[in-house]
């Protein structure tokens, strides 16, 4: 089979993995010669990608508690988190929100000021005039406007698993996908490394790759 990249370089191989993202799918932006099954088409229109976004403040210095982790609020900006396992780690004065949604939709046509003040008016209902004092600077990041994400968590709308089914089944012992939409865990790291396992340990014994080549540990 032949792969063939943006710039107009041609692969022959085997067979291939393919990892992208269902909302990369989605957009047709890979074109399969000839067309993926039917089951296969139909997952991928069926499969739906969630809109998530993360807002990051720094500070001039910190104004929380020393031990918040989390902080829920009201209000379009209404969850966020301390850097470290157990918050308290106060070095950078770092806060992140996390946008999800219809909220993250929404700030589409907003701008990062907008977005910023909306979350420092959040925060100054618990913390009072500091947020705003001691606000530094801010990075916004919405995963949709990603050409190579296009969209956040994953998700499957069927109750019978038949997206994760069809998505898993070899194509023509051919394309293998793999992603966290093909594990039971999906919209996970450990998913998408589930899966990717899966999918070359396919090849493996299809191709009978000598073990010393097929265990490649992951350096973590
Ligand atoms: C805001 C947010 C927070 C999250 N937090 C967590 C968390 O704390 N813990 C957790 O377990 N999971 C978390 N997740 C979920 C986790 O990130 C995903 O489940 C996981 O990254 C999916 O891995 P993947 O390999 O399927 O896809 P991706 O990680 O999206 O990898 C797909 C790869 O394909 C590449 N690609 C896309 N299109 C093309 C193309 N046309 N050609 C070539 N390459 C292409 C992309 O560049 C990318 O490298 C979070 C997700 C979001 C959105």
């Amino acid at each position: 089979m032949k792969v063939y990249d943006s710039k107009g370089n041609i692969y022959e191989c085997d067979g291939v993995i393919v990892t992208v993202p269902v909302a990369v799918l989605k957009t047709g932006m890979i074109e399969f010669v000839p067309q993926l099954c039917k089951e296969k088409r139909d997952a991928i229109e069926s499969m739906n990608v969630g809109s998530s976004s993360k807002l990051f403040l720094k500070f001039k210095e910190s104004f929380w508690p020393d031990d918040m982790v989390e902080l829920s609020l009201k209000g379009p900006v209404n969850y966020f988190w301390a850097p470290g396992l157990k918050g308290g780690v106060k070095k950078n004065n770092v806060l992140t929100a996390l946008i999800s949604a219809q909220n993250s939709i929404d700030f589409r046509n907003k701008t990062l000021e907008e977005i910023t003040q909306i979350a420092l008016d959040s925060l100054s209902r618990v913390f009072g005039e500091a947020p705003k004092k001691l606000f530094e600077k801010a990075h916004y990041q919405d995963w949709y406007k990603e050409p190579f994400a296009k969209g956040g968590y994953y998700f499957a709308l069927s109750s019978d698993n038949r997206e994760r089914i069809a998505m898993t089944t070899p194509e023509n012992g051919k394309i293998m996908f793999s992603g966290d939409q093909c594990d039971e865990c999906h919209s996970t790291i450990h998913a998408a490394m589930a899966s990717g396992r899966r999918a070359a340990r396919y090849y493996i014994q299809k191709f009978d790759v000598p073990m010393q080549f097929a265990r490649i540990k992951p350096k973590l």
